[in-house]
């Protein structure tokens, strides 16, 4: 394939844009070589700007669930947009998707808007803060809730992949009310709750994690960590950025049957526009302003263009009832199948997979947690993911990142993916 325009291009945006790119991973750097430039999407493909074409693995990290472009949310947003893009104003729309979420979403009775995951889970912490009067909170390596300070710390997804342990900026102040814990490693939080007794408001934690590659919850984890949350006065806030909407349409509160606090959204909750959200309890919500103490804000929060792209995503899953059904089929045959062919090759691997989401890791052991996951073979990663993207299939570029896969996936774009991983040379 040729990258010439994407070249030219990268060298360009590279004078005027840090790095080339408006978030670090879009850069290639650990998978090396020439970031593509996309020029359109619709469905399971992309065409890059040298009018390449490849079956999307990603879904611009998760939103596009349905594939790209999908007609009816198209018409849904142009029709919104003739009547306005934003107006700072309530309006009748954001009661209706609230109304919709709450209604079908577990535990929650109130939700608020905003425009990123990242405003999401940093408002989360706030509340949690406010309302149970506490500084600290706990969170796990190799999880990413976001680029707000009190996260970078031990971060997954571009902090793992550039091998950063903190961002410089961070002050130690901050840092020093984030504590660390290992995913799926109950005792490590045991000890975190029994060292800093009535300090800690809250753990954090991404369900089903895809932030270290996709990295799932074992031995009732999610349960124990309730558990720990109700004996200690601490709030348990799910990120389901990735997870809400994509493992059910409760998330992974309804796939686990797991009690949450506070909940955050993104990503699918916006249907390709930039929106993200918080729910909880009347109990919890009622803390935040302008009814409650706890200040939080957004000048396009609840925009009418992003409501009505995110409502007509979510009322398109929810009308067709084997829409998870086929979803996790196909993610399941493309796991099994790589399987097989990478068995065949003999090449060390272990696929993880829940729902939707999944990672390979060339890797001989099982990986539950941070350490695991970074002592894959990350340079044949890289190579995997290269010897794919030539023949043009599109997967996450670092070893750190879930694939999502998308309900325009067909059997066709799977034969075509599986006929791609066979020439897969290995040396
Ligand atoms: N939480 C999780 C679990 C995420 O995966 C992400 C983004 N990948 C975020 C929070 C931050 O979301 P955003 O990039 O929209 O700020």
């Amino acid at each position: 394939m040729l990258y010439q325009r994407s070249s030219a291009l990268f060298d360009e945006a590279y004078k005027y844009i840090p790095g080339g790119v408006n978030s670090p991973v879009r850069a290639f750097k650990s998978v090396g070589g020439v970031p593509i430039f996309m020029k359109s999407a619709k469905g399971a493909y992309m065409t890059d700007v040298d009018d390449n074409q490849y079956i999307e693995y990603i879904n611009s990290w998760g939103p596009a669930i349905l594939g790209h472009t999908h007609p009816e949310v198209l018409e849904a947003i142009k029709k919104q947009a003739k009547k306005g893009f934003s107006y700072g104003t309530p309006t009748e729309l954001e009661t209706e998707i609230a109304k919709y979420i709450v209604e079908n979403v577990p535990n929650i009775d109130q939700i608020r808007m905003v425009s990123s995951g990242t405003e999401a889970c940093m408002s989360a912490i706030r509340l949690a803060r406010g309302f149970t009067g506490r500084n600290k909170f706990i969170k796990f390596e190799g999880c990413y809730h976001g680029h707000s300070d009190s996260f970078l710390i031990k971060a997954g997804s571009g902090m793992a992949t550039f091998g950063n342990p903190s961002s410089p900026g961070v002050t130690p102040g901050t840092a020093k009310d984030t504590l660390l814990a290992k995913y799926n490693d109950i005792e490590e939080v045991e000890d975190l709750f029994r060292h800093n007794q009535g300090e800690i408001a809250a753990i954090i934690v991404e369900p089903v994690a895809g932030n270290m590659g996709c990295v799932l919850p074992e031995n009732n984890f999610l349960q124990k960590l309730r558990t720990l949350c109700d004996e200690n006065g601490a709030l348990l806030i799910f990120d389901e950025v990735m997870t809400g909407f994509r493992l059910a349409f409760g998330g992974a509160q309804e796939l686990y049957k797991v009690k949450a606090d506070i909940v955050t959204f993104g990503k699918v909750i916006g249907g390709g526009l930039p929106v993200g959200a918080f729910a909880a309890r009347n109990e919890i919500m009622d803390h935040l302003a302008p009814k409650g103490a706890v200040y939080q804000a957004g000048t396009l929060s609840g925009n009418p263009l992003a409501m009505r792209a995110g409502l007509t995503t979510l009322q398109l899953i929810k009308s067709d009832e084997n829409f998870y059904q086929k979803l996790n089929k196909s993610t399941e045959t493309l796991d099994f199948e790589i399987g097989k062919i990478l068995n065949q090759k003999s090449i060390p691997h272990r696929i993880n997979r829940k729902g939707s989401m999944m990672s390979i890791f060339f890797h001989v052991n099982a990986v539950s947690n941070f350490d695991e996951a970074a002592n894959a073979n990350h340079a044949l990663f890289n190579n995997f993911f290269h010897q794919l993207l030539e023949k043009g299939i599109y997967l996450p570029p670092s070893g750190y990142e879930s694939w999502f896969i998308s309900a325009a996936i067909t059997e066709k774009e799977i034969d075509k993916t599986l006929e791609v991983v066979r020439k897969f040379e290995y040396s």
